[in-house]
């Protein structure tokens, strides 16, 4: 098969196209043909040379599956050649009580697609079968090869854990970012009041169209708090996402009494300083996570469903142009999803 790979770690140069050999289905796996895929900041993450990760090379990365079963391994009964499917980007070991139950993200083994092991950005692609859900119908492949990481993820941010509920106050900071995106988008079809931080004024007016309630500049730490904290009559918000990382110490800051902040990345850095007094003073929760469950998956497509909200796609570039794609996600000049045609 064709694939996008790379055979060492480094910029989106070492991007390149490669034949392979066509994967094969073990027992409880299924091999599905992708047309569209779309790129994660892990992707890079995995490209530059994951901390602590080490692969096999080549390596095929690309974490959004959707497509039709090719080929299904002996022991797969509830899924059969020619299903039209998505799949949850994580995997476990199968064996234990996280995976029994679902949290395959909890799996002390877990694994995510294009990152462990070979993802979309091959014509095709090998999954365990307990990773996937029937795709909709009323959402097409370029449409749902947006959603697979960051739509369950914000969903378990938001609605999972955050336990958002209607008219409360969530602040998003990167907002900008494929997280932010659908975090405006799922907390607008919540009722919740959703304050956007960002750090680029170009992008203020599009965040608004979004559905975002207000968004806000961040320049410095000292005056965004300050304008979080008058956006919101000085009591901060209920839920905070942070995909930011070395904010989060600010981020406890922005959150009202008994407020929520949901840490779900490091773009701008490993560590932050926490003043804990703005923790307990405050009786504040901190949640991590990363990935979603299959169930995060489901509900998260079926609410979009519902509320008819259509993924926010930056452009659809052929896969051959992979190493562009990446230079141009790195850019940050692009807003929404970057999506690779197989
Ligand atoms: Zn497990």
């Amino acid at each position: 098969m064709k694939a996008v790979g790379f055979k060492k770690y480094g910029g989106p140069e070492v991007l390149e196209m490669m034949e392979i050999e066509d994967p094969t289905p073990n027992d409880n796996e299924v091999v599905i043909a992708t047309m569209y895929t779309s790129i994660n900041r892990l992707d890079t993450l995995v490209r530059n040379g994951y901390h602590g990760l080490k692969l096999n090379m080549p390596h095929i990365p690309g974490t959004d599956v959707v497509g039709k079963i090719v080929s299904i391994g002996k022991s797969v009964s509830n899924f059969s050649i020619g299903d039209r499917v998505i799949a949850n980007t994580v995997f476990g070991c199968g064996k234990c009580n996280y995976c029994i139950s679902g949290n395959d993200h909890l799996c002390s083994k877990w694994n995510v697609i294009g990152m462990h092991v070979n993802g979309s950005y091959g014509d095709l692609v090998r999954v365990p079968v307990s990773t996937l859900v029937p795709a909709p119908t009323n959402y097409t492949d370029i449409e749902l090869s947006t959603m697979p990481l960051s739509l369950p993820t914000c969903w378990r941010a938001i609605s999972s854990v955050g336990k958002a509920e209607n008219g409360q106050t969530i602040i998003i900071n990167g907002a900008s970012g494929n997280i932010g995106i659908f975090s405006i988008l799922l907390s607008k079809a919540l009722g919740l009041k959703s304050i956007a931080l960002t750090r680029d004024p170009k992008k203020v007016d599009i965040l608004k169209r979004l559905g975002a309630s207000d968004v806000l500049i961040y320049a410095t730490d000292d005056q965004i708090l300050k304008d979080v904290m008058n956006a919101t009559d000085n009591i901060g918000a209920e839920i905070v996402i942070d995909v930011l990382g070395s904010t989060l110490g600010n981020s406890i800051k922005m959150a009202r009494n008994n407020g929520e902040i949901i840490a779900l990345g490091t773009i701008s850095g490993i560590s932050s300083e926490v003043d804990i007094r703005s923790l307990y003073l405050k009786t504040v929760s901190v949640y991590g996570i990363h990935n979603a469950s299959k169930d995060d998956l489901r509900k998260s497509l079926d609410f979009i469903s519902a509320h008819n909200i259509k993924p926010i796609i930056s452009n659809v570039i052929s896969l051959e142009n992979a190493s562009e794609a990446h230079r141009n996600f790195e850019s940050s000049n692009v807003f929404g999803k970057i999506v690779l045609k197989h």
